[in-house]
């Protein structure tokens, strides 16, 4: 990925910044600044949760990223690097899974680890009132909230069977293992994909109209980027053997009251 910095290694994978993800971490650390419970902390206070939030929150995809590479190395495919970008993170794998089970593994293990976390932090926000200090309690709530939200709409979304997403990625493996043909049901799941993603730009753009929040316009140009993304390995399997393939993870920015977070993520297979 161009433009992007490397800041370490994680298992041994490269952790990348991309130079997109700056604005949007700071989009995301704003708007959970603004719905945070400010109470003793003041308005520094609140900008300091929004931070620290984004920062677990985005920590929180690098996680899935990682259980995408983890599963991937257990059936022999090395992982180059994981990349946050503007619409989340990417794990370029490099190759595919071997087989249709290997796929469905490596797909599945991203959403199983982002409901683990939910869970985890689910736990922790009921607990936090014996551990943090009165005075951080509703700080340490509210990123645990934010983090228990983000994970289970990242889970929860990247299920959704289309790909390039990560349900779109089981779906692919159960045709392959049907049709024996990896291209041909690479093809009927994009297909899918591009009707769901059509769908979702079609209901933020109703979201848009109808509430005049123009923070939905943010699920349109995601739904923007999954059409492409779905579009563009249609086409390159239609004309020729596979050659790049994207997988995006999810979408969500900043809503409103709840504040969940913009975390998308996106793998990118390379064979
Ligand atoms: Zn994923």
């Amino acid at each position: 990925m161009s433009r992007a910095f490397p800041i370490g290694r994680l298992c041994g994978i490269r952790l990348d910044v991309h130079a997109s993800w700056f604005p949007i971490y700071a989009l995301v650390a704003v708007t959970i600044a603004n719905a945070a419970p400010i109470g003793a902390l003041g308005t520094a206070g609140a900008y300091g949760v929004g931070a620290a939030a984004a920062l677990v929150l985005f920590a929180s995809v690098v996680l899935h990223e990682l259980a995408h590479a983890l599963t991937a190395r257990r059936f022999g495919v090395q992982t180059t690097s994981i990349a946050l970008f503007l619409f989340g993170g990417v794990a370029t794998l490099e190759a595919e899974p071997p087989t249709p089970l290997a796929d469905a593994a490596v797909a599945l293990a991203g959403p199983a680890m982002s409901a683990l976390v939910a869970l985890t932090a689910f736990a922790a926000m009921h607990g936090v009132d014996a551990v943090v200090p009165f005075r951080y309690t509703d700080a340490a709530a509210s990123i645990l909230a934010y983090v228990t939200f983000a994970n289970a709409v990242l889970a929860a979304f990247n299920l959704i069977p289309g790909y390039p997403m990560d349900g779109g990625r089981v779906l692919r493996a159960l045709l392959w293992q049907l049709r024996g043909d990896r291209d041909g049901a690479t093809v009927t799941a994009a297909l899918v994909g591009i009707g769901f993603g059509l769908c979702f730009a079609a209901g933020g753009l109703v979201a848009v109209a109808v509430t005049r929040t123009w923070q939905f316009g943010w699920y349109v140009v995601l739904a923007g980027f999954l059409v492409r993304t779905s579009w563009v390995q249609f086409r390159a399997l239609r004309r020729a053997p596979l050659v790049v393939t994207l997988r995006p993870t999810l979408p969500t920015l900043p809503a409103s009251e709840v504040s969940s977070v913009g975390v998308r993520t996106a793998d990118r297979w390379s064979v």
